[in-house]
């Protein structure tokens, strides 16, 4: 059962997105069309979260054998009943918790930031319903229950890795034991302790599991910036050697094929002889913003993949029309604003793989490049595909 626990795990760990935040925000008119970074975006802290429901199964029996025990030593039964409800009522809402990050994963527009705020109310939830559980517990009975709320608030929301995972579980028992030695020993005010005991779980869950969070934003920034062309903010070889296979596996699982475009402006050489290498960086900037705004969808990756080449991979399913589409994108560079009104092209070279988890990468991309060169030797501003010139 654990191993499918797990293997629903790593399956949504697999569940990428292949844009941006800041692409989807720009998409919807959030950046006032500001060039964005494209690229993949694997969240992957939310699963850890999952092991909430382990948890929950080693805590109902915990309480189950807690139950027996107090059954078979004929101690008041209510004190295993009450143990029951606890623990019910904190894995019911722990799995409801699951069902909504789990909802929500599959959400593009879900960030991490927004999944941080989420696990922060559901801290907040948590820490007083485990407080109040244990006053209540205590006004009751007079009996030290912290035990449930303890473990819980040490296993559930803070420790990510499964190793301190199990240590924590260990100093969570360890500390319970040293706090009913003493509670017998001292025979402090134990309504007192045990209030003190889950107050310091939940500030110590709060710290170590918002400082995980706050560094894996923090990676998150880095890796983006790491993946970026800072001139033309699309993916830089880097990001493309890494999202490229996540795309191509992405288009093998769903049985979709995939398009390799590698594009070359024309004669940019003169373009910058012409009229300077600053107007040539704007004109760069101008032609990737073309080509992004062509291929915007989430299955897309546009890449700078030399000077004045780029790459673009697109998963898609017919292609009735996609040579029309990339016909849009040869007049869209065409028609846009440069230096002098000068018309600057592009030529594109294209290759389609019908089934990608029958070739390499690598072929494809030199297909393309083939491609590309054929549309070079026939005239530029077109696009070749299969051999054949295609032009506006
Ligand atoms: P073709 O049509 O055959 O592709 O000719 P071309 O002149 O475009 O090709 P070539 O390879 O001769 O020249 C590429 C030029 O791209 C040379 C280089 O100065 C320019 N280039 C490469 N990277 C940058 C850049 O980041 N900024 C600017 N301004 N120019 C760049
Ligand atoms: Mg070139
Ligand atoms: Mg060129």
């Amino acid at each position: 059962m654990f191993s499918s626990i797990f293997a629903e795990i790593k399956k949504i760990k697999e569940n990428f997105e292949f844009v941006s935040r800041e692409e989807r925000e720009a998409r919807k008119g959030g950046k006032g069309g500001e060039p964005i970074f494209r690229m993949v975006e694997a969240e992957r802290v939310h699963s850890n979260l999952l092991c909430i429901i382990p948890a929950s199964l080693i805590l109902f029996l915990v309480e189950i054998c807690g139950m027996i025990w107090t059954i078979a030593n004929k101690i008041d039964f209510d004190y295993g009943k009450g143990f029951l409800i606890s623990c019910s009522v904190f894995t019911l809402v722990s799995i409801l918790f699951i069902c909504i990050i789990e909802k929500k994963l599959k959400d593009p527009d879900f960030s991490l930031k927004q999944k941080r705020r989420i696990y922060r109310a559901f801290w907040v939830i948590f820490s007083l319903s485990a407080m109040s559980f244990s006053i209540m517990e205590l006004l009751d009975r007079g009996t030290v229950n912290n035990f449930l709320c303890f473990v819980f608030l040490f296993t559930v929301l803070p420790v990510i890795e499964p190793f301190s995972k199990t240590i924590v579980l260990v100093i969570s028992f360890l500390t319970e034991d040293i706090i009913m030695v003493a509670a017998k020993i001292y025979d402090p005010d134990i309504i007192l302790l045990c209030f003190v005991a889950v107050l310091i779980a939940s500030v110590a869950s709060y710290v170590m599991f918002f400082r995980y969070m706050n560094t894996k934003i923090t990676e998150k920034r880095l890796e983006h910036f790491a993946n970026g062309d800072q001139l033309t903010m699309l993916t830089n070889r880097r990001g493309f050697a890494s999202f490229a296979p996540e795309l191509k596996r992405y288009c093998e699982k769903n049985s979709l094929k995939l398009l390799v475009i590698m594009a070359d402006i024309d004669d940019f050489k003169k373009y910058n002889d012409t009229y300077g290498h600053v107007e040539g960086d704007i004109c760069l900037k101008n032609v990737a913003a073309k080509i992004r705004e062509n291929f915007s969808r989430s299955t897309d990756v546009c890449a700078r993949y030399g000077g004045e080449e780029f790459i673009i991979l697109s998963a898609f399913k017919e292609d009735g029309k996609i040579l029309a589409h990339i016909k849009q994108l040869l007049s869209d560079v065409e028609n846009t604003h440069n230096k002098g009104g000068s018309n600057v092209t592009v030529s594109l070279g294209v290759c389609i793989s019908e089934n990608p988890s029958k070739i390499e990468l690598g072929e494809l991309i030199k297909f393309a490049d083939k491609e590309l060169y054929n549309a070079k030797m026939n005239g530029k501003n077109c696009f070749s595909y299969k051999g054949e010139i295609y032009k506006n």
